[in-house]
């Protein structure tokens, strides 16, 4: 996964043009940005480019216009944002191809910064329309892919590009896919993943994957109760997918083959109510009632994971332990993370997390700045956590 060509590579970018693909995707309310962590994660590959001599014109999604020009999609408010960060004017244009976009990269001083307009107001971006990858690929002379968030889609400026030019990695890019490759490429044994959320049905390509590649599969929330009930255990009227019993047996025999244990709650927190601070109790596996909800796991799982964060020498981290977002049920998962976070922050253990909810659990828990990588990424993070290839990160290999 490492094979890849980093912007040192590229050599004296002086009077070359970088088209540079960021995830400029960023939230937006009011037509003001609300949280800038995405520009600022550009920095760094910008300065970069600069500090090579290169003009760096960047492109990036936003939203879903679906190849209608939508202005309430446009890109321009960004570019303002973008200054800011940089501390440098970013000029801004109307298209990410064609006369104008060539005119107003020409007229950028040396080592000058454009922003180009969404590229998803052309259809063929989302399609990896050959003709209009060459019709962007005419402004540039390198292309500098740094949107993992974007790579596990075959798009024209994740993908497409990369057929017309020389194709690099930018600092984000390098330092994700390092941090991945950490984690389960070649990793330092033995490793440990935690994989909490929900559901089962949503994560089965991902279960099956890491069996067949960590020493440890920590189960927890509500995929954990699938597994249980699959086990024979009572489960109450807690989320659970009954129906997916041969797939949790199925993916319990895959594990055994694979030398993986699968560790599974020991002990369990339950309500009857799914409320914020509802009545609760703590108990045995055996001892769930028909109208209890399983809400989080116990103390004594908790302690359970710590003796396996201790002798492990990996960390793979998505999904909560218990319904995180309500307390007490945030329990288990805060205590998890920060135990993982401190083991991380003295070098015992390489901490990798990532996808959707779990960044949230992990600040929650105040243990983010302590893990040694946390990937922004939804989906990429778990596509490339099922063991598929992404279109993104393959491209970069040519
Ligand atoms: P996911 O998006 O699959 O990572 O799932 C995250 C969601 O799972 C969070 O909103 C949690 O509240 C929820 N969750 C975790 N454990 C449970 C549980 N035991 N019962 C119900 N929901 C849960």
């Amino acid at each position: 996964m490492t094979d890849f060509k980093r912007i040192e590579d590229a050599g004296d970018l002086t009077g070359k043009v970088a088209l540079t693909r960021v995830d400029f995707n960023v939230p937006m309310a009011d037509g003001k940005i609300t949280d800038d962590t995405r520009l600022v994660a550009a920095v760094e590959t910008v300065n970069a480019l600069r500090g090579a001599g290169a003009k760096v014109a960047l492109l990036s999604h936003f939203g879903r216009p679906k190849g209608t020009r939508d202005p309430s999609m446009s890109l321009k408010p960004v570019a303002q944002a973008f200054a800011k960060v940089m501390g440098h004017p970013v000029s801004f244009c109307e298209d990410c191809k064609g006369e104008d976009a060539k005119a107003a990269i020409t007229a950028l001083e040396e080592t000058g910064i454009i922003l180009l307009e969404n590229t998803r107001y052309y259809a063929g971006e989302e399609k990896n329309d050959p003709q209009l990858a060459a019709d962007i690929a005419e402004l540039g002379d390198v292309f500098v892919s740094d949107a993992f968030s974007a790579a596990h889609r075959a798009h024209v400026s994740t993908v497409g590009l990369a057929d017309h030019l020389p194709a690099y990695a930018g600092k984000s890019m390098e330092r994700e896919l390092s941090a991945l490759n950490a984690a389960l490429g070649k990793p330092q044994r033995p490793v440990m993943a935690v994989v909490g959320g929900a559901k089962v049905s949503s994560k089965i390509d991902l279960l099956k994957n890491l069996v067949s590649k960590v020493d440890y599969l920590v189960i927890g929330g509500g995929m954990a109760n699938t597994f249980l009930a699959a086990r024979g255990e009572d489960v109450g009227k807690s989320l659970c997918e009954h129906d997916l019993k041969d797939t949790a047996n199925a993916i319990e025999v895959n594990a055994e083959k694979s030398g993986c244990e699968i560790v599974l709650p020991v002990d369990l927190v339950v309500a009857k109510e799914f409320a914020a601070n509802a009545p609760h109790r703590t108990i045995g596996l055996d001892e769930v009632e028909a109208d209890e909800m399983i809400l989080d796991a116990g103390p004594a799982t908790v302690t359970r994971l710590e003796s396996i964060m201790d002798s492990a020498s990996t960390l793979i981290w998505n999904g909560p332990l218990g319904a995180f977002e309500m307390e007490p049920f945030d329990a288990a998962t805060v205590a998890a993370a920060k135990a993982a976070g401190a083991r991380a922050k003295s070098g015992e253990l390489i901490a990798v997390a990532g996808g959707g909810d779990t960044v949230a659990a992990l600040n929650h828990a105040g243990a983010a700045e302590d893990f040694t990588f946390i990937s922004t990424a939804g989906g990429a993070f778990l596509e490339w956590m099922e063991g598929k290839d992404l279109p993104g990160v393959e491209a970069l290999k040519k």
